[in-house]
């Protein structure tokens, strides 16, 4: 569409450039608009499928597709790569740290906050510095290195205690991140890597599952999770549930049964996939426009998902706060969608209030090679059934088609060959 010079188009702003950011750039393809998406990292992240770089499945780029790749044909659409450190409401401004760290100041008219969420430790400083998160594709790649580190370092042993250390997995958190990993440390111990070292089997390694909760999967029906624990347990994973976590130290992890008894169990890599709370671009956000937050650190939206009393400023994805919607892919692509068509709609004239309204497309968790719990409403899948559905979805969702057939290539790999190609890891 040919414009003349001096028309003025109206400036959007998009922070982030995850599900719900980028969801709501493409929405706007069609629309009259500058967009403006602004991210720290330089690509989109397919984070449900984070926990598939850590155990040697996928490689990063296949999750991780540069952003200004995935819009290069929304000629509407301009990527740049910077921090967000400030807003000011008033004069409708951002302040941007730029790569080389340089001070930046970006305009908007109207603005999509799509931030997300980051790794929680409850505040508690041993438990940061001691156990790996999965949020970033760094965390993936350096928990590659630490679990692929971990198998190394046991053909080098020959004390049984320090070799039992080097091959005991302690994840926090039993919820799908948890359990994904759990599972496919599983595989990599039982199956995937049984005839690859001399000194030592792989079926020696203790993969060790912990949760306050009294069950795997709090979020899916109870029947799907006792299902998704049945298949953790025949791969060899220890279920520590009504179990909380006391301390970490560099080699260890402490917790407290549900009998009140504490324990310590020496472990090598522990993994925290216990808690999130929204990023810190949320309190820069409340505290420019006095929005309200929720215990999450999340910001609380009006129906159409802008701010109250500055409807120029949408939030969507995981840092919002709406109708107790989860922390989904799916709620981040429908809400930014949503912003962006709210925002088309007005400059078109239509001011009608347009409340969100969620199509839940259900919930998912792979716990093993060919294994996977799947809710839809009341309905619920597992076994087979359940993994060729979360098969389908996640195809289709993966960004580009070029990741899609690696990916395919890979998972054929994984899946029928038992094996896994990207275990390069640099300590
Ligand atoms: C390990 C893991 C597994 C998951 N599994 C599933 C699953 O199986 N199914 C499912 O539906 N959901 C899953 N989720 C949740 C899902 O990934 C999120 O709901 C979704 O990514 C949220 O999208 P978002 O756009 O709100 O935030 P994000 O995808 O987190 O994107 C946030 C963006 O904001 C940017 N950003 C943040 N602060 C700033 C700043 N100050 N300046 C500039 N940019 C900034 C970040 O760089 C990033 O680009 C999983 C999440 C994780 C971590």
């Amino acid at each position: 569409m040919c414009r003349p010079h001096n028309e003025i188009v109206h400036r959007i702003v998009v922070i982030g450039s995850g599900f719900g950011g980028l969801f709501a750039t493409r929405a706007l393809k069609r629309a009259p608009v500058a967009v403006t998406l602004i991210a720290a990292t330089n690509h989109h992240l397919f984070q449900p499928l984070l926990y598939q770089v850590a155990t040697g499945i996928l490689s990063s780029g296949e999750i991780a597709p540069p952003t200004r790749e995935v819009l290069r044909r929304q000629a509407n659409a301009t990527v740049v790569q910077g921090e967000v450190t400030g807003l000011d409401a008033g004069a409708r401004t951002l302040a941007v740290l730029a790569p080389d760290g340089s001070a930046q100041t970006v305009p908007y008219d109207s603005l999509i906050v799509a931030g997300g969420m980051v790794t929680s430790y409850f505040g508690n400083a041993r438990f940061e510095r001691y156990a790996h998160g999965m949020k970033s594709i760094d965390d993936a790649l350096r928990l590659r290195s630490q679990i692929f580190g971990a198998f190394e370092m046991a053909e080098w042993t020959a004390d049984p205690q320090r070799r039992a250390a080097w091959l005991t997995f302690a994840i926090v958190g039993a919820g799908p991140t948890g359990v994904e990993l759990a599972g496919q440390i599983g595989e990599l111990a039982h199956r995937s890597l049984t005839k690859e070292f001399r000194n030592f089997s792989p079926a020696e390694a203790r993969i060790l599952l912990f949760d306050g909760g009294p069950r795997i999967l709090p979020t899916f029906p109870e029947r799907l999770s006792a299902k998704a624990a049945r298949a953790l347990e025949r791969l060899g994973v220890e279920l520590h549930l009504s179990t909380l976590v006391a301390d970490l130290e560099e080699t260890a992890i402490t917790v407290t049964g549900p009998d009140g008894e504490r324990r310590t169990v020496t472990a090598m890599t522990r993994i925290w996939a216990a808690g999130v709370r929204a990023a810190p671009l949320a309190d820069i956000v409340a505290q420019a426009t006095g929005a309200a937050a929720d215990r999450l650190g999340r910001l609380a939206v009006a129906e159409d998902c802008s701010l109250p009393g500055h409807p120029e400023i949408f939030v969507v994805g995981d840092m919002m706060a709406l109708k107790d919607l989860p922390g989904l892919a799916e709620v981040a692509m429908q809400t930014g969608r949503h912003a962006a068509r709210v925002i088309a709609a007005r400059l078109a004239g239509d001011e009608r209030p347009k409340p969100f309204r969620y199509r839940d497309l259900g919930t998912m968790a792979a716990v093993s090679r060919t294994s996977a719990v799947a809710a839809f409403g009341n309905r619920g899948f597992s076994g087979r059934i359940g993994w060729l559905a979360w098969l389908v979805v996640h195809l289709a969702f993966l960004t580009g088609f070029k990741n899609r057939f690696t990916t395919v290539v890979h998972w054929a790999i994984t899946f029928i060959g038992n094996a896994r190609e990207e275990r390069a890891f640099w300590s």
